[in-house]
């Protein structure tokens, strides 16, 4: 008998590091993707790995912060007002999530899936052919005002209570972590434990390694349908029509994954929530420690010899405008928090964008289909698709190899809603 095989689309982070995991547990495995694997969310994002982030997107006190941002055309965060069954159906569930109750049943989850990500990343560094700027200089939660610095204070109480290592540092003893933090800066959290690294390389030196190991990777290959009948996908339908038969069939599409799935019976809520990146090369006075400025939540990731900066997060139906004003508005957040740093320069216009998968209660889904015996999916990872990555894979393959789970996945079933 012939290897087990596992067709996988979307070749983004989360097929990549499932794809590794299975090979490793013997399966053959194909991936597909209708991109060429260099420009997607997986790509230009921060690359933060952050066990920090116990807290769901979906929290008490979102709904109202989402509505004051709204009318901010400089704010992180945007809604395109439209008629969509899909988003109205996605809010109402988000609406529902954001509560005490859900952030305290999610936040060991969370942890537990970041801290995991963060082991087996360090495993991925003591691989001979893979060199991706892994650094373990943890991450500063920045703050300005008064009513800010009430709210990381808070959540650092949170996280400390689920075993986090926590420091709250007044500006002096920030000063010291990063001389370039500025004096209007009134404190910050800072999480140790966290780090950071090049997605790009990442990506790309285990694309590399994936190939050599044998996986099959397609790219430029659009899948347009699942044909399933009797509780089973037997193949996938690519564009041009053509036919692809499959043993197990893994989803892991990103913010498309919803539309993936569409043909096959099984419904998930997924948006994609935009995000913008712009990459300095040898900037004068860079920042020295991995940053969230929280007021303007612009993220600052200081990776080898560059400065990663990104924010905003559009729900815009996948809408390719670049939005000059909430760049404006993730640029002039910098001079806020950093002395003398100049980003004034022609790199400034070479902005990135991706499409981060986001479930209405801000849980990834991870897991099999009860509509479908060998169907799979890994996705909604919204912010954190770098920082779960590894433990996504590895969870995965677990699950479609159905061996013993290394951690519990009620909290990340496909048919949780
Ligand atoms: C500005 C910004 C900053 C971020 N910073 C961080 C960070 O610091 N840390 C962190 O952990 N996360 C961060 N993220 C989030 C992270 O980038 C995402 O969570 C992650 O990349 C999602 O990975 P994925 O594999 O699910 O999706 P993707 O990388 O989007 O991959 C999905 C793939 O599926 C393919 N595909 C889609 N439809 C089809 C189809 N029909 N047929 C074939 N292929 C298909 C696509 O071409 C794509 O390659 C950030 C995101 C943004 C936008």
């Amino acid at each position: 008998m012939g290897r087990k095989s596992v067709h996988i689309v979307g070749g983004g982070i989360i097929g990549l590091c499932s794809a590794w995991y299975l090979n490793q547990q013997g399966f053959e495995v194909t991936i597909i993707d209708k991109g060429d694997l260099t420009d997607g969310a997986s790509h230009g994002n921060a690359g933060m790995v952050v066990p920090s982030h116990v807290i769901p997107l979906a929290s008490p006190g979102m709904i109202s912060q989402g509505i004051k941002w709204m009318f901010n055309s400089k704010s992180p965060f945007y809604v395109k007002p439209r008629l969509d069954l899909s988003l109205l159906q996605w809010t109402y569930k988000f609406y529902k999530s954001c509560n005490e109750g859900h952030v305290k049943k999610a936040m060991p989850f969370l942890f537990h899936l970041n801290e995991w990500s963060k082991e087996l990343y360090q495993e991925f560094v003591a691989h001979p052919e893979f060199n991706f700027n892994f650094q373990k200089d943890g991450l500063l939660m920045l703050y300005r005002t008064a009513h800010q610095e009430e709210e990381e204070k808070e959540l650092a109480e949170k996280a400390h209570h689920i075993g986090l290592d926590t420091q709250v540092l007044n500006n002096s003893q920030l000063k010291e972590l990063d001389p370039h933090i500025n004096s209007e800066v009134k404190g910050g959290v800072y999480f140790p434990g966290d780090a950071n690294l090049h997605p790009n390389k990442f990506v790309k030196q285990l694309t590399t390694v994936l190939k050599k190991n044998g996986v099959i990777i397609q790219t430029n290959t659009e899948v347009v349908g699942l044909e399933e009948h009797g509780g089973k996908v037997h193949s996938i339908v690519l564009e041009g029509g053509q036919k692809v038969a499959v043993e197990n069939l893994l989803v892991a599409g990103g913010a498309w994954s919803a539309q993936i799935l569409k043909k096959s019976g099984l419904k998930i809520y997924l948006q994609d929530g935009k995000g913008y990146s712009v990459t300095f090369n040898s900037l004068a006075n860079k920042p020295k420690i991995p940053a969230i400025l929280t007021e303007g939540k612009v993220a600052v990731s200081p990776i080898g010899d560059e400065l990663r900066i990104g924010g905003t997060l559009e729900l815009g139906g996948m809408s390719t405008n670049i939005n000059q004003n909430r760049l404006d508005g993730i640029f002039e957040c910098l001079p806020k928090y950093y002395q003398e740093i100049d980003i004034d320069t022609e790199q400034k216009k070479k902005v990135w964008y991706g499409y981060r998968p986001c479930t209405p209660d801000g849980m990834p889904y991870i897991g099999k289909a009860d509509t479908c015996n060998n169907l799979y999916v890994a996705t909604g990872h919204a912010m954190m698709g770098v920082s779960m990555g590894p433990a996504t894979g590895k969870l995965i393959a677990e699950i479609i190899s159905d061996t013993k789970q290394s951690m519990d996945t009620s909290m990340f079933r496909l048919n949780r809603f």
